[in-house]
């Protein structure tokens, strides 16, 4: 599977990095990670297109991980009329907002539920095609009555975890046990809420093959994460807006 990091800033944009967003390329399909980026466009510029999104998955609610997704489907409705693709949501007062933000912008849309599919994540429901599996396991970025996940996604035997936004200090230790249970081939970490010295304990028992740190805050950590690769026996990568890994 390819990975295309379209946003890699955390919850503000910087000169030249968008919000939280990866698009996922496997067999003829594109999906997404999160919705932070202007998915469309930048689909576009990747030379996808519409008809090719098969789902779009998200961690949490918050609007660096959400906005583009209204722009996307607004246009999937009215315009890419022969797009047709799931929307994994991570609380129902989203998906509400959402239908009425898309009828104010056109009041002509049909947001037809045949081609523009909303679901409430499910962590007990995972997600299934030819293509890939997608797993969502629940962290405590979020406070009741929201939700937030990590994302785990399998391409046959290759696994790929995205954090997701987790707890401030990592205090409600809601890294996921799976990072220390299982081989994973590249575990993709926020580090906007937690410090080198918070993570590094579940780095060192984690069994990924490589990690990439994303949704960096503030950007002076990008030298404590240099410093911490040096002492890691895995290869670690700090991608930017449109670094693209192959896994
Ligand atoms: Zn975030
Ligand atoms: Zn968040």
């Amino acid at each position: 599977m390819k990975l295309t990091f379209l946003g890699t800033s955390h919850g503000v944009p910087a000169a030249d990095r968008y919000c939280s967003c990866v698009m996922i390329e496997s067999g003829d399909a594109v999906y997404f990670i999160d919705g932070g980026a202007p998915v469309i466009d930048e689909l576009l510029r990747h030379g996808r297109h519409p008809d090719e999104i098969r789902a779009l998955f998200n961690t949490h609610v918050h609007g660096d991980h959400t906005n583009g997704i209204c722009h996307l489907v607004d246009l999937a409705d009215w315009y890419f009329k022969k797009s047709s693709f799931d929307l994994y949501i991570a609380d129902q007062s989203y998906i509400d907002a959402i239908g009425v933000m898309i009828k104010a912008c056109n009041p002509g849309s049909t947001l037809s539920p045949d081609r523009l599919r909303f679901h409430l994540v499910d962590p007990k429901v995972a997600y299934e095609d030819e293509n890939i599996k997608v797993e969502f396991i629940p962290t405590a970025h979020m406070r009741a009555p929201y939700h937030s996940y990590s994302i785990l996604v399998s391409e046959g035997e290759k696994k790929v975890l995205f954090s997701g936004d987790f707890s401030q200090h990592l205090e409600r230790a809601d890294v996921p046990k799976i990072l220390s249970e299982e081989e994973i081939d590249l575990f993709v970490c926020e580090m906007a809420h937690f410090g080198t010295e918070h993570i590094r304990p579940y780095l060192d028992s984690a069994k990924a093959k490589k990690i990439a740190f994303t949704h960096v805050f503030p950007l002076a950590k990008y030298e404590k994460i240099a410093q911490m690769s040096a002492e890691l026996t895995v290869p670690v990568l700090t991608p930017k807006d449109n670094d693209v890994i192959e896994i």
